[in-house]
């Protein structure tokens, strides 16, 4: 499966080559198709699979394909998010995503000053990134008008509603025309999603992928302990005494996957790095080495492993721990397939003990730690440190793949995030890309 067999447009895929995604992930393989003929699409994935591009690309597609009604450009798609958080990173994807097409995408939240926001919409607006309170304050004092939107999307809508933005929500809906494609995406579909989507949508195709929280119980998880100078020896001679086949080895960034297969290389085994910053065409031979065996190692970054077709792997290997917990998940989801067993070592630094904790913590789990000797760490894993998040201002190179540049204070809102209703999941914790919480399964 591959965009253009999705239908996807040149400059989308074009976009997308250069964000550096090879594949469709299950949520956007299965939504696209369907979205892109204009039907409803009702969608049952969480954060991590790839929900934004299965509605922020049909929804480019279809803004680009239409030519703009004339006169100043009122909203023609709306997409409605809890938090300013995701209202950053969803305006951020659909920027990435549409930036060879010619559409300006605006973000509205609270807990920041209006003015600015009523000079965005003064401007022009095609695709408008919303939460539900803010929107309608701009709605009553006339400044947003939504009586041109085609495509309205309803992004964590189990969230909008846990935060008591149900009413918010219905009154933004009476403004926005009935003639129109909806698309609902939600962690799970229970009884109150089905409610609303019963409401809002008219025959939907219903999308589902399975909870990225769960992993198959044939597979063995081991931490080694071990300072992280002393990494790559460990890597090494674990590589060295084992005669499996073929390897995934995850790292953090570009740079250091480069690295790292180059020193491998260097130790005589064969390896390749697969990341963001390679081409289309470079990834491609990676890819094929690794599954014709010419190399044993894919080394590879997060980002560039997702959605990529790896063969069912008996052995993953963590370089270094991912920022965020659910990419542990994502990664080991490589191996133990269909039953067959699998094996996960992590090799964690005592700097990255909290990233540890909170695998574990995801994972209801303990995770069996052995230290190899000859590689003991100089102090113990220390559960309360984590990383420092990148350097960030270097190219970004140093940053793990993924992860936004870091914002300039003041470029964008530093206030709360939406005041009305409670915000039980909007709390300040940082995660990768700005701070969007993920939720387990
Ligand atoms: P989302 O669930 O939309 O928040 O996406 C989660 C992460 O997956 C984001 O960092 C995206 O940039 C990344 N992503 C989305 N689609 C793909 C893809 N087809 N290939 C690789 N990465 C992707």
């Amino acid at each position: 499966m591959t965009f253009e067999t999705l239908g996807l447009s040149p400059a989308l895929l074009r976009a997308l080559n250069e964000t550096g995604y090879t594949s469709p992930t299950p949520i956007q393989a299965q939504s696209i198709p369907g979205a892109l003929e204009g039907r409803d699409i009702l969608g049952a994935a969480q954060t991590g699979t790839g929900k934004t591009a299965a509605f922020g690309l049909p929804l480019l597609q279809r803004l680009a394909k239409e030519t703009p009604p004339k006169g100043p450009r009122k909203p023609r798609a709306l997409v409605l998010v809890p938090t300013r958080e995701l209202a950053v990173q969803v305006a951020d994807s659909i920027k990435a995503y549409g930036r060879h097409m010619r559409l300006n995408v605006t973000m509205i939240f609270g807990g920041v000053g209006m003015q600015p926001q009523i000079d965005n919409l003064r401007r022009g607006v095609d695709v408008l990134v919303a939460c539900p309170g803010r929107l309608l304050d701009h709605l009553d004092s006339g400044h947003a008008k939504l009586d041109a939107v085609e495509m309205l999307v309803l992004d964590e809508a189990d969230r909008m509603l846990d935060m008591g933005f149900l009413p918010s929500i219905k009154r933004v809906l009476s403004r926005v025309p009935k003639q129109r494609q909806t698309m609902l995406f939600s962690a799970t579909f229970e009884p109150r999603i089905r409610a609303l989507a019963m409401d809002l949508l008219d025959r939907p195709v219903e999308v589902q992928v399975a909870a990225q929280n769960t992993i198959a119980d044939t597979i063995v998880h081991r931490v080694h302990p071990v300072d992280s100078a002393s990494k790559r020896d460990l890597l090494i001679d674990i590589l060295a005494k084992r005669h499996t086949d073929r390897v995934l080895v995850f790292g953090r960034t570009k740079h250091g996957c480069n690295r790292l297969a180059e020193q491998l290389a260097q130790a005589g085994l064969p390896s390749v790095a697969i990341h963001g910053n390679k081409s289309q065409a470079q990834r491609q031979k990676a890819l094929d080495a690794f599954k014709a065996g010419r190399a044993r190692i894919l080394v590879a970054t997060d980002v560039a492993a997702r959605g990529l077709d790896i063969p069912e792997l008996p052995l993953v290997i963590n370089h270094d721990l991912p920022m965020v917990a659910e990419d542990y998940v994502h990664r080991i989801g490589r191996t133990g397939r269909n039953g067959a067993q699998g094996e996960a070592l992590s090799l964690v630094a005592p700097e990255e003990g909290g990233l540890l904790r909170d695998i574990q913590r995801l994972l209801k789990t303990e995770i069996a730690m052995e230290t190899v000797p000859g590689f003991e760490p100089s102090q113990p894993l220390r559960m309360d440190a984590k990383p420092a998040q990148g350097r960030g201002g270097r190219g970004g190179g140093q940053r793990p793949e993924g992860q936004r540049q870091p914002r300039k204070p003041g470029s964008r809102g530093h206030g709360k995030p939406q005041q009305r209703g409670a915000a039980p999941h909007a709390g300040p914790k940082q995660h990768r890309g700005g701070g969007r919480s993920r939720r387990t399964a």
